[in-house]
């Protein structure tokens, strides 16, 4: 076959597919009820007591002062993240956290683990 150039679309690809599309909606809509339904950050009080548990109430209390958990929940976050095959759906499979509370789960898996803020994929 004599070609002259490469192959050319016909129509432009679409930057999320349909299907993708739809869930994105459909968590929208979840994310806002969840956020209005649940308005306070729901990892400060565990995370805050890792701390007491871990360094005691002093370190805790020093540690809060820097890193305190802003109060009011402005992201829901999934125990069985979206990686893992959890759903970003499911009211079921979410947690109201604030922003500083949400950064420190990720940033420290395997106490969040422990606490009950994230779940492995085998669980
Ligand atoms: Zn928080």
């Amino acid at each position: 076959m004599k070609r002259s150039g490469p192959l050319k679309r016909s129509t432009s690809l679409r930057s999320v597919s349909k299907k993708r599309q739809q869930v994105s909606g459909k968590r929208r809509a979840m994310v806002r009820e969840q956020l209005e339904a649940r308005p306070k950050c729901e990892a400060g009080e565990p995370i805050y007591m890792h701390y007491v548990n871990k360094f005691g109430k002093a370190f805790a209390r020093e540690r809060s002062r820097t890193d305190r958990c802003q109060g009011r929940a402005t992201d829901i976050h999934e125990p069985l993240m979206r990686s893992r095959g959890g759903s970003i759906v499911d009211p079921e499979n979410t947690i109201a956290v604030c922003r500083r509370c949400h950064s420190w789960i990720h940033a420290n898996p395997e106490a969040s683990v422990a606490m009950g803020l994230l779940r492995h994929s085998w669980d």
